[in-house]
């Protein structure tokens, strides 16, 4: 979730406390619906105009999904440009944001979303910039967090950012727009969390089984929430056909694991 994370550095003071988590809900909440205003605002035919993708911006690839870059949502300048390891992280933390299930799937909405938590982030948290690498919202849109993250996985080396107390250096993480305690994960940010997954496990050739961890696993923290976390063990197990290449190409939407699990997201 977005404050009870770790804050800059490995023994950073921040603490996944119940005070903490209980100001992070209260402030996603408010947050998420100060957004709703905006993006219900702008209507979708204005958006393409307003936020074309083209060079420079990274295209569709076969091999890594479309993620939009801090300077498309407008990042604020970091505070101090993120640490880069010269190694691959280990693991890929899945979070929850903790903030409102919207129904907004607009871009506007998603990119307000990423400056609201680098806001979040910064001001409130004292970070030095957006403490996960990498953002997806209930639309599925995918979005660069911590500044340099992008060019740091197509490296294959890490931006260290402030998502997990005391395992910052060895892990990348995910932010899922949402509060998965009991909601379901919309079927748009499922086949993202995939197709993100996909592409990380590539690029730092990592084992879906072993990698892909719930913050839960790491801090004493509900995130990502039950929902969310229970459904951990089918992400690894659509990445790993995905890289297999028996899984289809629209993530959880191919082979087994559809069948499987027939009712999550019908
Ligand atoms: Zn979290």
């Amino acid at each position: 979730m977005l404050h009870a994370h770790s804050g800059e550095g490995a023994d950073g003071g921040q603490r996944c406390g119940p005070q903490f988590t209980r100001r992070a809900l209260i402030g996603g909440v408010v947050g998420a619906a100060g957004l709703l205003t905006v993006g219900s605002s702008i209507r979708d035919g204005a958006m393409a105009s307003e936020y074309p993708v083209g060079p420079p911006y990274p295209a569709f690839r076969a091999d890594a999904p479309q993620v939009y870059t801090r300077a498309q949502w407008n990042a604020r300048s970091p505070k101090r440009a993120a640490r880069i390891l010269d190694r691959p992280p280990d693991h890929i933390v899945v979070h929850h944001t903790a903030s409102a299930n919207t129904r907004d799937r607009s871009l506007v909405h998603a990119f307000g979303l990423s400056r609201q938590i680098q806001k979040w982030h910064m001001d409130g948290n004292g970070w030095n910039d957006t403490g996960q690498q990498l953002t997806i919202s209930r639309g599925g849109i995918v979005m660069e967090g911590r500044n340099q993250s992008l060019a740091a996985i197509r490296a294959k080396n890490h931006a260290v950012g402030a998502h997990v107390l005391h395992h910052n250096q060895h892990t990348i993480g995910i932010e899922s727009e949402g509060t998965y305690t009991s909601a379901r994960v919309p079927r748009r940010l499922w086949d993202s969390l995939v197709e993100v997954c996909v592409w990380l496990c590539r690029a730092y050739n990592l084992e879906p089984a072993e990698a892909i961890v719930g913050h839960r696993d790491y801090n004493s923290t509900t995130c990502p929430g039950d929902v969310l976390y229970a459904r951990l063990p089918e992400l690894r197990r659509s990445v790993a056909d995905r890289l297999n290449g028996s899984g289809g190409a629209s993530g959880s939407a191919g082979g087994l694991v559809t069948s499987i699990f027939p009712s999550f997201d019908g």
